[in-house]
């Protein structure tokens, strides 16, 4: 094989710094293994990179994508369980400190030096990315790349929602904002026996439309009504995965005492607004980031048995040359997801 590879590279902090470049194929160390990308999701966060308002450190020149699968290319020398061929799908934190007491608690995701694909490491929009071999999860055969990409968003909403959460059957649940986390928490919510609304803009339409194929309610504007329908209180619980900080200002609105408001989506904009409500109301704001070992192997589940499908979020896909309109697509609200296939 040549030693070349077609890359998605984030290459500076200003807006529009992304562009395709050749790179070498990484090299892999003892715990690593080379995997051959199959298929990489396009994430919120590849296009917050990319138009420039994240809020997280940015180690640039990186190779974009978090959201992978494919196929083992080569192993480390101290790579036991797994074997060139082996089809898999990768966790997001590429590198985390062994040491911190939030790794030894299993909880990884949290842990302060974690440093992920896309932003920390170079990512997988481009055809081998060296993963450490802790990283991995299988992918069983019935189960396409296509949809297997996308098992890392499907984790964000189960921990939001499944794990952070608490649903009960019956529940009224409020999701702010249509991308692919509020689609995916809604979908989860579902799963968890709730009555699920999903709330959008005007320009939201085509997305909203999408959440409908789950089951949910499509709500353009206020969710007052739907939140107080039963008894006038408001929602049991709400999700905030739009990515602005105002939504948050709503959530405290459409909330009934003693509810829930789980916040998973990203905003670095500051707030002006009294949180009394939260106190008045005795509401709970749960912050929900990331995912962990657990979370994927009940996703992979899920996804495998189509109890959870990802389908009716995927947009298109792309090769790696139309990268700009798999992005612009997405961004503009025309589809839910984009996903790309190396060149
Ligand atoms: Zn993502």
């Amino acid at each position: 094989m040549s030693d070349k590879m077609i890359a998605v590279v984030n290459y500076a902090p200003e807006k529009g710094s992304v562009e395709l470049r050749e790179l070498n194929i990484p090299e892999i160390g003892d715990e690593d293994v080379l995997l051959q990308v199959e298929n990489v999701g396009v994430c919120g966060s590849d296009l917050h990179q990319w138009t420039a308002d994240h809020s997280w450190k940015v180690n640039y020149p990186v190779v974009l994508g978090h959201e992978f699968g494919g196929v083992i290319a080569a192993r480390g020398k101290s790579v036991q369980s797994w074997k060139e061929g082996d089809r898999v799908v990768s966790e997001t934190a590429a590198i985390i400190n062994p040491d911190s007491p939030m790794t030894k608690a299993g909880l990884y995701n949290l842990d302060p030096d974690r440093k992920g694909f896309g932003y920390g490491v170079n990512g997988a929009m481009t055809k081998y990315v060296r993963v450490p071999a802790r990283c991995l999860h299988h992918v069983p055969a019935n189960l396409s790349f296509e949809q297997a990409c996308l098992t890392e968003p499907c984790c964000v909403a189960y921990n939001a929602v499944a794990v952070n959460a608490s649903i009960k059957p019956g529940d009224r649940v409020i999701v702010l904002g249509p991308g692919t986390i509020g689609i995916l928490c809604a979908a989860v919510a579902k799963l968890c026996g709730a009555h699920v609304a999903v709330v959008g803009l005007e320009a939201d339409r085509t997305r909203l439309n999408i959440a409908k194929q789950y089951g949910c309610e499509p709500i353009v504007g206020d969710a007052t009504s739907w939140a107080n329908a039963v008894d006038g209180m408001g929602a049991d619980v709400i999700i905030d995965a739009a990515g602005i900080s105002q939504t948050l200002k709503i959530a405290l609105q459409l909330i009934r005492p003693k509810g829930q408001i789980i916040k998973v989506g990203w905003g670095p904009q500051p707030m002006n607004f009294s949180l009394d409500q939260l106190v008045q109301k005795n509401v709970t704001l749960q912050g929900s980031f990331s995912h962990n070992w657990p979370i994927w192997e009940k996703v992979i589940g899920l996804l495998s048995s189509g109890i959870l499908d990802v389908k009716p979020i995927i947009g298109g896909v792309w090769n790696f040359n139309d990268w700009h309109t798999a992005f612009e697509k997405m961004h503009s609200g025309q589809v839910v997801k984009s996903v790309l296939k190396p060149i």
